[in-house]
C-alpha cells in the first residue's frame, strides 16, 4: 500500500473498525477518575511552597477572575484596556501560567507555533526564542504578561475559589475560597481552564504500586533529576515504566528514553506523529513586519485549519499541512466536492504517517505496532522528531497492548499480556478530564439567582449564549469551548472571548446595568443551533477508535450540549465580532431601582 493510489480503501476501514472495536469498553469515561479524589497527594503541587500562609482576605471589587492561564491573563488585559481597574485574580498555582505552570514535564512544548500562540506580541514587542516555545519560556511570558498588566498585586496565589453564590439583594458574587477567603464582586470571570483535571486510569490494584509514581502534570524533579530539557540523572539505575503515549507521552518518551536505566511504553492505541521542525527564530524575525501582522497570521491559521479557505498558508506548519491533504481543495479555493476522493486523501494522509514509523524504527514487530489505524482527528495529531527513534534504542521495549491496556498494576510493577514488568517508577501519562461536569472540573460550586446550582441547572448538559453565559447566573461568564468555537490554536479564541466578555462588562456599566445576563429566547436559540449542527460531527466520531474525543467512545445523553459552533473557529470569532458592533442583542440588563444606594 506504500503508493498511495493502490490503497484498499475498504481494507482500511475495516482494519479501523477492527481496532475500534477492540478498545470500546463498557466502562467508558468511568474508566478514569480524578487525581484530585483517591490520589489527592499525587495531585499535590511540587513547585509551590507548602508551608505558604497568608491572613484570609475580605474584599470587594468590581470583577473577579478565576484563573491565572492564559484565559484569565488575557480576561484581565482587555479589562484593564476598557478602564476596569477594580479586579481581583485567584490562582490556584503559585504563579501564573495555567497549563504552562502545572506541565512541566521534560519535553514539555507547544505544538502550535509561537507567532500565533503567545497573545499580545505586538502589544509586548516579544519575540519568542523557537518556532515551537518549550513550557518553560510559555510561562515565563505568562508572567511578563502579568506584569505588565499588573496582576501580582491583584492575584492571591495558591488559593482555590470554591464557592460562588449569588447575592441577589446586594447584586453581587460572595466568593469563599481555600483559604477561608471572603470576597464580593460585582461580576465573576471563570478561567479554569480546558484540560486542567489530571485523571488516572481506574485500573486493578493501581493504589498497590509500592514504587514511585507521578503523572506528568506534576512532574517530580526531586525524583527524576534534571529539567525540562531532560538529564533526568536520577533515572540512570531505575526501572521506568510510563503509560500514556497521548499528546504528552510523546513529548516526554524521549526524555525517559534518553536517561532511565530501562524504559517500558505501556501503549494500548499508537499516535499519529508526523514531523515537528522546530528551530530557533531570529531575534529580528518579526521586526519590519505590519502592524496587526499577529491579527493576521492567526487568523489565517484558524480559517485554515478549522476548516475554511485562505488564499495564503501564512504559518505552513504541520497543521495546516494535514489540512491541506485530508480537505483537498481546487485550484480556485473550492472544496473538492467528491467524497471519494476526500476519503482517499485522507487515507493517504494517514499511510504516509505509517511509512514513517517503518523508516524510522528498526525493529519490523516495534514498528508495526506503533502504526496508528484510526481516521485524522479522531485523537490529536502529534509532532515529533525523536519519538519514534527512541524504539530503536536498546534501553527502550514497547509493551504493546493491543488495544487492551494495561491489565493490573501490582506493589512491584505493571502487568500487561499476563506478564508482570517489574518497576522502579511507574509516569502516569494518562491526560485530563474533557467535558465532563464543569463544575466538577472546575473545583467550583456556583450557586445562582434563585439558589439552584449550576451543577443541577446543567445536568441534563449545558446551556449557554455563546458558550459564555447562562441565564439564572447574572455577571457570570466563563471560558470554554462547549458551545463556543474551539480551535487548534485555544488561546485565539480565548484572546477573542475576552474581548467580548470585557466589552459586555464595559457595556453593562456603561448603561448603569446593575445585571446582565442572556434572555431566555437568545439562549435557546444557541443551544438550538449548537445542537442541530452537532449531527455530522457526532455521527464521524461515532465510528472513531475511543478517546477523550468521543467520551471514549461512549454517548452520553446531554452530550450533543457540549458540542462546538459547528461552523468552525473562525466564523464563531466573526460572530462574536458582529455581536459586539450590533450591541449585544440577546442580553438582560436589569438596573438598580431608584433610590437604591
Ligand atoms: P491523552 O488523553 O491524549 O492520552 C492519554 C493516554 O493514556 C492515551 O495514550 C491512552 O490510551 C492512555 N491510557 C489510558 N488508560 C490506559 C490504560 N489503562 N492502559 C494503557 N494506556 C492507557 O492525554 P495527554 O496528556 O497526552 O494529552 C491531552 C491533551 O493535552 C492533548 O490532546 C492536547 O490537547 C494537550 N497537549 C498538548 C500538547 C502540545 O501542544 N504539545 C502537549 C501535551 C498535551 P488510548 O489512546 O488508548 O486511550
Amino acid at each position: 500500500m506504500a503508493n498511495g493510489t493502490e490503497i484498499d480503501l475498504e481494507a482500511l476501514e475495516r482494519r479501523y473498525a477492527q481496532e475500534r472495536d477492540k478498545r470500546v469498553r463498557a466502562d467508558g469515561m468511568a474508566q478514569y477518575e480524578p487525581l484530585s479524589a483517591r490520589f489527592a497527594a499525587m495531585a499535590r503541587d511540587p513547585h509551590a511552597d507548602p508551608a505558604f500562609e497568608r491572613p484570609a482576605v475580605e474584599a470587594e471589587c468590581e470583577v473577579l477572575i478565576i484563573g491565572g492561564g492564559f484565559a484569565g491573563l488575557l480576561a484581565a488585559a482587555r479589562l484593564r484596556e476598557q478602564g476596569i481597574d477594580d479586579i481581583r485574580l485567584i490562582e490556584k498555582g503559585a504563579d501564573f501560567g495555567g497549563t504552562w505552570y502545572w506541565n512541566r514535564y521534560p519535553g514539555a512544548a507547544c505544538d502550535v507555533e509561537s507567532t500565533i500562540y503567545l497573545p499580545m506580541l505586538e502589544e509586548l514587542g516579544h519575540v519568542p526564542s523557537e518556532r515551537y516555545p518549550r513550557a518553560s519560556e510559555i510561562q515565563a511570558y505568562c508572567r511578563k504578561l502579568a506584569e505588565r498588566y499588573g496582576l501580582y498585586d491583584i492575584a492571591l496565589l495558591q488559593t482555590e475559589a470554591r464557592r460562588l453564590r449569588w447575592d441577589e439583594a446586594r447584586a453581587r458574587w460572595l466568593v469563599l475560597t481555600s483559604r477561608e477567603d471572603c470576597l464580593a464582586a460585582r461580576f465573576v470571570i471563570s478561567c479554569t481552564g480546558l484540560l486542567s483535571n489530571p485523571k488516572l486510569p481506574r485500573i486493578p490494584g493501581i493504589e498497590s504500586y509500592a514504587g514511585h509514581a507521578f503523572h506528568t502534570s506534576r512532574w517530580d524533579y526531586a525524583y527524576t533529576g534534571g529539567n525540562e530539557a531532560g538529564g533526568l540523572d536520577g533515572l540512570a539505575d531505575k526501572r521506568v515504566g510510563i503509560i500514556g503515549t497521548g499528546s504528552t507521552g510523546v513529548q516526554v518518551i524521549p526524555h525517559l528514553a534518553a536517561s532511565a536505566g530501562h524504559l517500558h511504553v505501556f501503549q494500548r492505541t499508537p499516535a499519529s506523529v508526523e514531523v515537528r521542525n522546530n528551530g530557533p527564530l531570529a531575534p529580528d524575525a518579526l521586526s519590519g513586519l505590519k502592524p496587526g501582522w499577529q491579527r493576521e497570521r492567526r487568523d489565517n491559521f484558524t480559517t485554515i485549519v478549522g476548516g475554511g479557505y485562505a488564499p495564503v498558508d501564512l504559518v505552513q506548519d504541520g497543521w495546516t499541512d494535514i489540512i491541506r491533504n485530508v480537505a483537498p481543495r481546487l485550484e480556485d479555493g473550492t472544496p473538492v466536492a467528491d467524497a471519494e476522493a476526500i476519503r482517499r486523501a485522507e487515507m493517504r494522509k494517514a499511510e504516509r504517517v505509517r511509512e514513517r514509523v517503518d523508516a524510522v524504527v528498526k525493529d519490523k514487530a516495534t514498528a508495526e505496532a506503533l502504526k496508528p489505524y484510526y481516521h485524522y482527528f479522531c485523537k490529536r495529531p502529534c509532532f515529533h522528531d525523536e519519538y519514534l527513534d527512541s524504539f530503536n534504542r536498546r534501553n527502550v521495549t514497547l509493551v504493546d497492548t493491543d488495544g487492551r491496556g494495561v491489565e493490573r498494576i501490582t506493589p512491584a510493577g505493571v502487568v500487561a499480556g499476563g506478564i508482570e514488568y517489574p518497576l522502579d517508577c511507574l509516569v502516569f501519562a494518562t491526560g485530563f478530564d474533557f467535558l465532563t461536569d464543569y463544575c466538577e472540573e472546575a473545583g467550583l460550586e456556583v450557586i445562582g439567582a434563585d439558589g439552584r446550582t449550576l451543577a443541577r441547572h446543567w445536568a441534563d448538559g449545558r446551556r449557554t449564549l455563546h458558550g459564555m453565559q447562562t441565564r439564572g447566573f447574572p455577571n457570570f461568564f466563563m471560558m470554554a469551548i462547549a458551545q463556543a468555537g474551539a480551535a487548534v490554536n485555544y488561546v485565539h479564541v480565548a484572546d477573542e472571548q475576552t474581548l467580548t466578555i470585557a466589552h459586555v462588562i464595559a457595556q453593562s456599566r456603561r448603561k448603569g446595568a446593575e445585571t446582565i445576563q442572556p434572555t431566555q429566547e437568545a439562549e435557546d436559540a444557541w443551544v438550538e443551533e449548537i445542537v442541530a449542527g452537532s449531527q455530522a460531527r457526532r455521527a464521524f466520531l461515532a465510528a472513531c477508535t475511543p478517546g477523550y474525543y468521543s467520551y471514549e467512545g461512549q454517548r452520553e445523553a446531554g452530550t450533543s450540549l457540549n458540542d462546538f459552533y459547528p461552523a468552525g473557529p473562525m466564523p464563531y470569532i466573526e460572530r462574536l465580532a458582529r455581536w459586539r458592533a450590533d450591541g449585544l442583542p440577546g442580553l438582560d440588563l436589569a438596573f438598580p431601582s431608584p433610590g437604591a444606594g
